[in-house]
């Protein structure tokens, strides 16, 4: 664990362990935090999109990805739903691509299915869920459709893991409304203080924890971090540095 320092003596309490009072339950993100997001909605969207007569193209995917961010954005800031989300998104991708905007609900369904079965792992996660499994009741806490997110965690080999799995489709909450983070610590039954949250966005994760007063650490993944934003006190460059500063 750093704050931008070097690591600590590892016989040394951690300092995520100082800032709480004995955490008992680690709470993960999911997207890019235990799942591979960007191979998963890659590889959705290239097996989708021939089904309505476009080519896959890196060129695609790219656009997809702006037009997705820029609609996750507004469904954050609450200015639309999830289900708009589901469907603008591909009727954007297909007027950009010349396709046929009507057929934006059957290629939203297709991406979601694929989606769906879609098990990236990043690579060190399964081996840390395992290390803290062994001391801490753990959970998923996640922006996302519920079966979709489900269906990704099962088919990743994880969800027995995992005594809660809470989705902001499920609860109605999204990231950064702190609201999502107290369904799963009503559902474990405990206050903020005996629980982390780790999420690699420093916006959304890390300012959900703060509002929630749940202690954060932020998986810096190496990303630039955006405008704005400010870079999280606790920080861990792997789950696998996780593991050895909980364990
Ligand atoms: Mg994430």
């Amino acid at each position: 664990m750093t704050g931008g320092r070097a690591p600590a003596d590892r016989n040394a309490k951690s300092p995520v362990a100082r800032r709480t009072s004995s955490p008992s339950a680690v709470l993960f993100d999911a997207d890019q935090t235990l799942l591979d997001f960007d191979r998963a909605q890659a590889r959705a969207l290239r097996e989708a999109v021939p089904r309505v007569g476009l080519r896959f193209s890196p060129h695609l995917l790219r656009a997809y990805r702006v037009i997705n961010d820029a609609l996750w954005e507004r469904f954050r800031q609450g200015a639309i739903s999830g289900e708009r989300l589901a469907h603008e998104r591909f009727r954007q991708l297909l007027a950009h691509a010349g396709g046929d905007e009507q057929a934006a609900a059957l290629l939203g369904c297709l991406f979601l299915d694929r989606l769906a079965q879609r098990g990236d792992r990043l690579p060190d996660c399964r081996r840390t869920l395992e290390r803290l499994a062994r001391r801490y009741r753990l959970g998923v806490v996640t922006n996302g459709y519920d079966r979709v997110q489900r269906s990704r965690l099962a088919a990743a080999g994880l969800t027995s893991f995992f005594e809660v799995v809470v989705t902001s489709e499920a609860c109605r909450f999204a990231k950064p409304d702190p609201r999502i983070l107290g369904v799963a610590l009503a559902a474990l039954g405990l206050p903020p203080r005996r629980a982390l949250y780790v999420g690699d966005d420093p916006r959304t994760d890390a300012a959900a924890a703060a509002a929630a007063r749940v202690p954060f650490v932020w998986l810096d993944r190496g990303l630039p971090l955006p405008a704005g934003t400010r870079r999280p006190r606790q920080r861990v460059a792997s789950l696998t540095e996780l593991a050895e500063r909980l364990v």
